[in-house]
């Protein structure tokens, strides 16, 4: 069983006896700074030259320097830039500044996990991870509530790095809906297969492949796009509130009947084997090596795949239809 941490176990004070760097003000950066702000933490932004979400944050009342500034002042530095480009700005702006004692805080154990930073031996790194997007983690936080976490630590140079973390979980509203215990190994290679495997990778590619069977059938194209893409909101939201007992309750039995034996007819033995493959290659660094010499090398299969999929049948189909919806759009904004 996970081990879960809430209010009762973290002490709000060690936080607020820090100086906390939040490098990067997009979607998870904005949450922390603002949320460890109103904890009664001392917090500064770090954002490069030229940043577009500098004068947001200076609206929102922080203090934005450099990332290299924000971490020389600092004790506690959060690393909230996108990915890739992490290792960069670690080298540049942040290693020079590490002090034994000072702690390096991530939301995604990534750069970590494969090496691509490897912080001295004198400082605590750690993990705190809201499971939400920043904006939602925000907005909990400003009710009362909070949005569940995981926390983790790689390196505990002063013995304390886990309460540490779970104090900055609590400032930003993580322990009062649940913090568990992980490891940068589990988070990392968990959200990577996941996001491939089923959410994103796995759905798109399932969506896909249903419409074009449709369409290659004779079927009108909008008609598939309803019943290969719209209605599955419907599908995951109820998933999401109850499982999958609460979608085969809402659903009808013929519904319910064609899922359990055509389900294991699309998703087969040999899926799942081909899914095992994907977690060796994220396991073993194959993945992540690729990834980021496919980032670093300009993109181009990145941006080939991705003009393919804009020009499918399915993409422009759905453009035309959604704008008969009007609260599909309305929601997302
Ligand atoms: P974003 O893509 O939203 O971060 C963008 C921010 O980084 C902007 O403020 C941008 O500035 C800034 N930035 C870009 N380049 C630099 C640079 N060279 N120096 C300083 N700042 C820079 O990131 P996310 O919030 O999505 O992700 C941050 C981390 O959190 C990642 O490790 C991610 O895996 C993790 N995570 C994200 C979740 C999410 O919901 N998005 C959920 C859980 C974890 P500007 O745009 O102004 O140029
Ligand atoms: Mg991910
Ligand atoms: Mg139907």
């Amino acid at each position: 069983m996970a081990e879960l941490f809430y209010d009762d176990d973290a002490d709000l004070s060690i936080i607020q006896g820090r100086k906390v760097a939040v490098i990067g003000y997009g979607s998870q950066g904005h949450a922390h700074a603002l949320s460890l702000r109103d904890s009664g933490v001392d917090v500064r932004v770090g954002l490069h030259e030229g940043s577009k979400s500098k004068a947001k944050a200076e609206e929102q009342g922080l203090r934005v320097v450099t990332p290299a500034e924000a971490a020389a002042e600092a004790d506690l530095i959060m690393i909230l830039i996108p990915d890739p480009i992490q290792a960069k700005v670690y080298e540049e702006s942040i290693a020079p500044h590490l002090k034994d004692g000072d702690a390096l805080f991530f939301a995604h154990g990534f750069n970590v996990r494969f090496g691509f930073i490897q912080p001295p031996a004198g400082v605590d790194v750690a993990l705190v991870a809201p499971k939400g997007p920043g904006h939602l983690v925000r907005r909990q936080y400003e009710e009362g509530r909070g949005v569940p976490a995981i926390a983790a630590v790689e390196q505990d140079a002063t013995g304390n790095a886990f309460a540490l973390a779970l104090s900055y979980a609590k400032a930003i509203g993580g322990t009062r809906a649940g913090v568990i215990k992980t490891t940068f190994t589990e988070e990392t290679e968990t959200d990577l297969f996941g996001e491939q495997a089923v959410l994103c990778g796995g759905a798109s590619a399932l969506v896909k492949a249903g419409f074009e069977t449709l369409v290659e059938a004779g079927y009108q194209p909008e008609i598939a796009y309803f019943e290969c893409l719209h209605e599955l909101k419907l599908i995951v939201d109820l998933m999401y509130e109850g499982g999958l007992e609460k979608m085969r309750w809402s659903v009808s039995e013929t519904a319910e009947w064609g899922d359990y034996i055509t389900g294991p007819r699309v998703i087969t033995a040999d899926t799942k084997a081909e899914m095992k493959k994907v977690l060796t290659e994220i396991q073993d660094g194959t993945f992540a090596k690729n990834w980021m010499d496919e980032y670093h090398g300009g993109l181009k299969k990145y941006n080939e795949y991705k003009s393919q999929d804009e020009k499918h049948l399915l993409e422009t189909t759905g453009k035309e239809l959604r704008k008969l919806m009007s609260w599909v759009n309305d929601e997302e904004a």
